[in-house]
């Protein structure tokens, strides 16, 4: 079964759009930095609030970091990323005109956005073909045999390699909740896997406990 039909078969049960594709590149931005070791539904619960109490990005460049902290203290890591979204959006005022930027090589250049939120952000907002790897693609792509590589960057490309172009936005959207629901780390429940039957992982879990 080529991975293009397996996608197509795991996009075709999961078609949502992804968690923190919030309809416009500044949000999409600023709650997936915030996403990092945290759940997207403790972001989402928290982002709300951060924008009733700082609607622009000037409010969060201006103000003290510490009034960010309080929005977001339930999620991990709240005060290295309070900093950085302060931060951000200081840099996105001074040096791209209040806009969040369309390519990758200016997205990674913001602090605190790496690939994986850089490629959230083409693929959500701006439609660009991009693949975030995330936690749960990294262990799927391994999982199904379509990647070996030990760090995020080399799964990427990996799966560059073998993914047709128009499919790698899918990828994120769709993984991400089957990683979720199903195909769990450490257990997946491989009973209940639509692609169990062309997955070669070694310790697929047959029979529920
Ligand atoms: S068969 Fe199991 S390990 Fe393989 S993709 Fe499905 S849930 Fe994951």
């Amino acid at each position: 079964m080529s991975t293009k039909r397996i996608l197509s078969i795991l996009a075709k049960r999961y078609p949502g759009t992804g968690m923190t594709d919030l309809g416009n590149p500044e949000d999409t931005l600023i709650a997936t930095l915030l996403s990092a070791q945290t759940t997207d539904v403790q972001v989402l619960r928290v982002y709300p609030g951060l924008r009733k109490k700082f609607p622009t990005l000037s409010d969060l460049a201006k103000t003290d970091v510490r009034k960010i902290e309080q929005c977001i203290n339930s999620i991990g890591l709240y005060r290295n990323k309070a900093k950085a979204v302060k931060a951000l959006a200081q840099t996105l005022l001074k040096e791209f005109g209040g806009k969040v930027p369309n390519t990758m090589q200016e997205l990674v250049s913001l602090p605190g956005v790496g690939r994986k939120t850089a490629s959230v952000v083409l693929s959500f907002s701006f439609k660009q073909p991009a693949i975030a790897v995330d936690t749960h693609v990294f262990r799927i792509a391994k999982r199904l045999g379509w990647a070996k590589g030990k760090n995020p960057q080399r799964v990427e490309k990996e799966l560059m390699a073998l993914i047709p172009k128009k499919q790698w936005s899918e990828i994120n959207r769709t993984m991400v909740p089957f990683g979720r629901d199903v195909c769990k780390a450490p257990k997946p429940q491989c009973w209940r896997c639509p692609v169990r039957t062309w997955c070669p992982y070694p310790k697929k879990v047959i029979l529920p406990p």
